[in-house]
């Protein structure tokens, strides 16, 4: 008996030690909390999507990697987004090179969060021509001094917040209840205080090219559209298009996770999905998750759109914020629940009530 209440009571405080990680602004995009189990290195798995075209799927970090496309032209190779750090983008440039010796001729950035070009340098050290393509939009945030969750002053804000994430790791590892809590925050120290060794290190690879509307690449014998569709996860969000492998690689504004708000317009998302929806697409590479078949992309466009009518109605009826969070979780769960909670990262529960507020403060307050 008194086994048992001490391990509800130890499980306690690891729920609410995670929760204050959850919490954290900072982490909200892409970070994870300190326990939970993450892999042991930077890794991708590539899966095949089409002729010369794979998703290269992240494995969970304590500092989130995005997934990446790769796609294989005649006389080259170019990266969809390049993820968190530059030792993520060599393990992923090593796998690329176990598959095809061609050189890596461009990068493309989706929009511009950390987790998604902090590791354009090594491309451009592989190849000092490096073409580094994104939106106009993209490449303003990343150049703006008061951008935060991306951009070339995001990097030194991250060097001044780290150190508070590693003691706050530190803190909790010396009271870690049991063995796995203890293994598990270990590894995230490790990897938190590698990654700041990085930040420090880093040489960010800017965008060379930029674009304002929807273009066409002829690649190598390959037509690759970039398509600007709308605002949606950031207001600069470009689609890679392979039209006739029928693949579509979204960054962040498709996920397989739940989605990450906070750079986001929520109503002009839902039209963009849906406008991504009119083409003629076989498999999606979306920012984070498994490669999907199109039907996800109506699964998370309704969630989005569900979202933003259930707040609305929420807070027509009266209800407090605190009330819609609960509220509105319970009203989708069965909808959309168990499709939002495939991986240990980004769940439903965890997220909803973030992207309530989110919403609330977006499309109802207008703030
Ligand atoms: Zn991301
Ligand atoms: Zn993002």
């Amino acid at each position: 008996m008194a086994e048992g209440l001490t391990r509800r009571t130890l499980l306690a405080q690891a729920t609410i030690a995670a929760a204050v990680y959850t919490l954290d602004p900072h982490e909200l995009c892409c970070g994870v909390n300190a326990y939970a189990q993450t892999a042991g290195a930077d890794t991708f798995e590539l899966k095949k999507v089409g002729d010369g075209v794979w998703a290269a799927v992240a494995a969970a970090r304590y500092k989130v990697n995005s997934n990446a496309a790769v796609i294989e032209t005649n006389d080259g190779v170019i990266v969809v987004d390049t993820h968190s750090k530059p030792s993520a983008a060599q393990s992923l440039y090593k796998d690329i090179q176990g598959v095809t010796k061609k050189p890596v001729k461009k990068i493309i950035n989706t929009h511009f969060h950390w987790d998604h070009w902090q590791g354009n340098q090594v491309y451009l050290q592989s190849n000092p021509g490096l073409e580094i393509i994104a939106s106009d939009r993209t490449k303003a945030r990343l150049t703006d001094p008061n951008q935060m969750n991306g951009g070339v002053a995001f990097i030194d804000k991250q060097i001044a917040s780290v150190p508070g994430e590693i003691d706050k790791i530190k803190a909790d590892l010396a009271k870690a209840p049991n063995a796995e809590s203890k293994a598990r925050l270990e590894s995230s120290l490790a990897q938190a205080q590698a990654y700041l060794a990085e930040l420090k290190a880093m040489k960010p690879a800017l965008p060379t090219r930029t674009i304002s509307s929807t273009a066409t690449l002829m690649e190598g014998g390959r037509e690759i559209q970039l398509q600007i569709l709308g605002r949606a996860h950031t207001d600069g969000d470009l689609f890679v298009y392979l039209p006739k492998e029928k693949v579509v690689a979204t960054g962040d504004a498709v996920v397989d996770w739940m989605p990450f708000l906070n750079d986001g317009y929520p109503e002009d998302w839902v039209q963009t999905v849906a406008a991504l929806e009119k083409l003629d697409v076989a498999q999606v590479i979306v920012g984070h998750g498994d490669p999907t078949p199109k039907s996800h992309l109506t699964f998370f466009r309704g969630y989005l759109a569900d979202l933003i009518a259930a707040v609305k109605a929420a807070a027509a009826g009266g209800a407090t914020l605190d009330e819609m969070k609960t509220k509105v979780a319970d009203q989708l769960a069965a909808r959309y629940e168990k499709g939002m909670t495939k991986y240990p990262l980004g769940q439903y529960r965890d997220r909803i009530p973030v992207n309530v507020e989110q919403v609330y403060n977006k499309v109802v307050k207008k703030a």
